[in-house]
């Protein structure tokens, strides 16, 4: 099949009819009325909707089945009928030079109606041709996701500062600055309330106006405002129901929400939310200016929740950011929730401890950023249950450790990869082997490892324990 052409259409007081009455007719007739069109509607037995549109004078609608003449003048036909009266309009429309859209009939089409999801004037299309809706909406949904509500603004902002005509006249030139300027965080900006220091930010990269360029985060030490507070909250470790009651209370009633990279969207949808989080490509915001945000935040009398994966005391910095806020003096409170050390062990039916076989846990770390090292040593041998995070990519190295440390290697040991969440995977091997059974089943992250004598108590594992085999995904 040729592929076919892309358009976005203009239809403002376009003459454009809808065969059918029934409930795709009305979402057609919806989005045609948003773009302006004059609607048509042919139907028998037209929806209550759209006899109340007739009503009001929104849409003409002719109560009767579909005659041969109807799209006399139309720009778009869409018929919703049954595959008989598709074909009749199908070929009038043929005749006629009207381009005719049959529902779920992609043999009277001349054209797809691709699937959206809007920001403002942004519009993202997804189509497959017809051929597979459902795998659309799912695309569109997956790229909704990635599509903050202030590209909207965003748009408006561009489009304010297009008109003012400061850009170079070299059309590449401009496109290279304007390029640049938009990999700054400007929606970021926009997010947190900060329309000056956006525009000024744009100005400045077009231009090439350094000094014009506005603080990279908030505006420093506004004067305090009342009414900021600070709930520095646990999100669980994955799956969005087990963030606690009271963190979700705080999540409600929030004016922004500011997050890692792990958490669920789920818990972020329909709020105001900045992410700080490390994203591959992307920079972090680093500490410190995540504690700046914060005081800033609550400073203009914001109800700010700190969102952190799992727990946000257990290597989640949270200490850092709460003397941060106790310095600058401003009210906060920490809202605990289940740590993927514990939780994602559960998830995999791996017990933490068991009378029989584990009577101590240890949580390390296997990545110090910061330069210290793990005392594997010591800790090999002080625990029953290992549990490690942040160790995925130094598997092998830290299994060594272990290993040369007296943990024998035949030590059942798992990786839990996105532990609690729906692609939860479970790889279990003896302590020699995981990093290869790892490895080879391409586990993605976040992903911890455990360690000890319970891993064999997980049904789910046991059977796969010695022979380094991944675990097959859930269902
Ligand atoms: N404060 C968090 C941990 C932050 S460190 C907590 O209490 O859970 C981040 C590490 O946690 C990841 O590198 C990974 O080892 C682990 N982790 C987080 N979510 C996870 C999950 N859903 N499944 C498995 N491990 C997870």
């Amino acid at each position: 099949m040729p592929f076919a052409f892309p358009l976005a259409l203009e239809v403002t007081g376009r003459r454009c009819v809808v065969v059918g009455g029934g409930s795709v007719a009305e979402a057609k007739v919806e989005a045609l009325l948003d773009a302006s069109a004059a609607v048509v509607v042919i139907a028998e037995d037209p929806a209550p909707g759209l006899a109340e549109l007739a009503r009001r004078g929104e849409i003409e609608l002719v109560e009767r089945g579909y005659r041969h003449g109807d799209l006399a003048g139309a720009l778009l036909v869409f018929a919703t009928g049954d595959r008989s009266v598709n074909a009749a309009v199908f070929a009038e429309a043929e005749a006629g030079g009207v381009l005719c859209n049959a529902h779920q009939d992609t043999t009277h089409c001349h054209f797809a109606s691709p699937t959206v999801t809007r920001r403002g004037d942004l519009m993202v299309a997804v189509s497959t041709g017809g051929r597979a809706p459902t795998l659309s909406a799912h695309v569109r949904d997956a790229l909704a996701a990635g599509l903050p509500d202030e590209f909207g603004a965003l748009i408006d902002l561009v489009a304010e500062i297009r008109q003012e005509g400061i850009a170079p006249p070299d059309t590449a030139e401009r496109a290279r600055l304007w390029r640049r300027a938009l990999d700054f965080d400007v929606l970021g900006l926009l997010r947190t309330g900060q329309w000056e220091a956006a525009r000024r930010l744009l100005r400045a990269v077009l231009t090439e106006d350094a000094s014009a360029a506005p603080p990279p985060a908030a505006d420093p030490d506004p004067p305090p405002v009342e009414g900021g507070w600070v709930s520095i909250v646990g999100a669980g470790p994955g799956d969005p129901g087990l963030i606690t009651v009271r963190g979700r209370a705080a999540l409600d009633a929030a004016d922004v929400v500011v997050h890692d990279r792990l958490v669920h969207p789920d818990l972020l949808a329909g709020r105001v939310a900045v992410d700080v989080g490390k994203e591959p490509g992307r920079h972090p915001v680093p500490q410190e200016g995540i504690n700046a945000l914060l005081v800033s935040l609550a400073r203009q009398g914001k109800r700010v929740v700190r969102l952190k994966g799992g727990d946000p005391y257990l290597f989640g910095r949270g200490a850092e950011e709460t003397e941060a806020l106790a310095a600058a003096g401003i009210g906060h409170e920490v809202i605990t929730a289940p740590t993927s050390a514990l939780a994602a062990l559960a998830a995999a039916g791996i017990p933490a401890t068991d009378r029989r076989c584990a009577s101590s846990i240890a949580v390390v770390t296997g990545h110090r950023a910061d330069g210290q090292v793990v005392d594997w040593d010591r800790i090999a041998a002080a625990t029953d249950t290992l549990v490690v995070l942040m160790g995925l990519a130094r598997l092998d190295e830290i299994a060594d450790r272990l290993v040369a440390a007296g943990r024998p290697g035949a030590t059942p040991t798992a990786v839990v990869s996105r532990g609690t969440l729906p692609d939860q995977r479970v790889v279990a091997a003896p302590l020699v082997h995981i990093a290869e059974a790892v490895a080879a089943a391409g586990l993605p992250g976040p992903a911890l490892l455990v360690v000890g004598e319970v891993v064999r108590l997980s049904d789910r594992v046991a059977g796969l324990s010695e022979k380094s085999q991944p675990s097959e995904p859930r269902p």
